[in-house]
């Protein structure tokens, strides 16, 4: 039998915001970690998105989402103000508040609010909710990697993960375009492959890719106050002008192709709300695989019969916002510490 190449305790498959945060959770705890990436850490989904840290309207979602998003969103600010500290890359956390614009039911929306003690205001033409922050998701993502490196975590990229291969109850090692792989611990946080990789040992994870494509333009100073939506088309700015359009839900498979019907879709609607975009170049136009889930709700936890495989995947639209919180709650269960809330809504069955 080929050695396998490392003895970490844990092994983590896919380098986006959900393995990287685990990786960092785990290093923080003392654990030595190996996150094996096929392409570059930090480039898909996680890099594509739009770092908005709350759901769209959440009061569209059950509660086993806005539990969870509740929860990474209060966990966020004092994360990234670490991150930063440690490494010196700003992830431009920033709380500035999103602006809901109708059509949307006022009435639903701010019952909901009340219910859940979130803050918000009527404003002339929508409704505000003042304390949504966003982050800037390429700037999170170096700072991600930084980080657990830092912490002497290992990331091996340009590694694709081919085969898991299992026994009866425990999985034995990995096989990868660059070489086998074993650990103690094997956690699946590959986003939308993450059904693909796990084949057999898939059962109850349903994920899949659904793509959304983004436009890109710079101000010389941000031209909205806050975020704004409107149904589910979003602008959102940055601190240094540029202004994020988005975004399409898409069903095409792993194509992460951009369109030209995308791009003249967002631009009508954005130009609806900010007219000046009409006559402003588009400098960038790009899409992500989202993985997306039933409901929008993530597997996070151990497999029914295979004692040291976990997974921390299918987080769908909000997989930045819940992604502290979702290594959280891994952790919690490995270590049979009690968790925040009922998480049996995530359970892998
Ligand atoms: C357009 C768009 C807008 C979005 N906006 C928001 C938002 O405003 N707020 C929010 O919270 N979320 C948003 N999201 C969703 C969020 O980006 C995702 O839920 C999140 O990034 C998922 O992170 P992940 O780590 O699970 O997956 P990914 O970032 O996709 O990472 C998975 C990694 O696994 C790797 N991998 C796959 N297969 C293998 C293999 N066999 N071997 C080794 N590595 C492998 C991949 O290369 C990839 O790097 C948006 C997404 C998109 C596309």
């Amino acid at each position: 039998m080929v050695k396998p190449q490392s003895n970490s305790d844990s092994l983590i498959i896919g380098a986006g915001v959900n393995g990287l945060v685990t990786a960092e959770a785990l290093l923080l705890r003392g654990a030595a970690v190996t996150v094996l990436e096929r392409g570059a850490a930090g480039q898909e989904s996680s890099w594509a998105g739009g770092g908005i840290l709350s759901p769209l309207c959440p009061w569209d979602y059950p509660d086993a989402v806005t539990r969870l998003t509740a929860r990474g969103a209060a966990l966020f600010g004092a994360w990234a103000t670490e991150l930063h500290r440690a490494t010196g890359i700003d992830p431009e956390y920033e709380p500035s508040g999103m602006l809901l614009l109708p059509p949307f039911d006022r009435q639903i929306a701010e019952q909901w609010c009340a219910a859940h003690q979130v803050n918000f205001a009527a404003t002339d033409d929508g409704m505000l909710l003042p304390d949504v922050a966003q982050a800037r998701n390429p700037r999170l993502m170096q700072a991600l990697r930084a980080r657990v490196e830092q912490l002497g975590g290992r990331i091996v990229e340009r590694c694709a993960v081919q085969e898991i291969i299992a026994g009866r109850d425990t999985i034995h090692k990995l096989v990868t375009t660059c070489g086998e792989f074993g650990a103690e611990r094997y956690i699946v946080t590959a986003g939308a492959w993450s059904k693909v990789l796990l084949g057999a040992h898939a059962l109850s994870v349903d994920i899949k890719p659904i793509r959304g494509q983004m436009l890109l333009f710079k101000f010389d100073a941000p031209p909205l106050p806050h975020i704004v939506l409107q149904k589910d088309i979003y602008l959102i700015p940055r601190r240094d002008g540029h202004l994020l359009v988005g975004s399409t839900l898409e069903d095409a498979g792993f194509d992460k192709g951009t369109t030209g019907a995308a791009r003249e879709m967002l631009l009508r609607r954005a130009s609806a709300l900010l007219p000046v975009l009409r006559d402003m170049p588009v400098i960038r136009q790009w899409a992500g695989l989202r993985p997306a889930s039933p409901n929008n709700i993530p597997t996070i936890g151990r497999h029914p019969h295979l004692a040291n495989l976990y997974i921390n995947s299918g987080h769908f639209r909000y997989g930045v916002t819940m992604a502290p919180a979702s290594a959280e709650i891994l952790l919690n269960g490995i270590s049979g510490a009690p968790q925040p809330f009922d998480v049996s809504p995530y359970r892998w069955a």
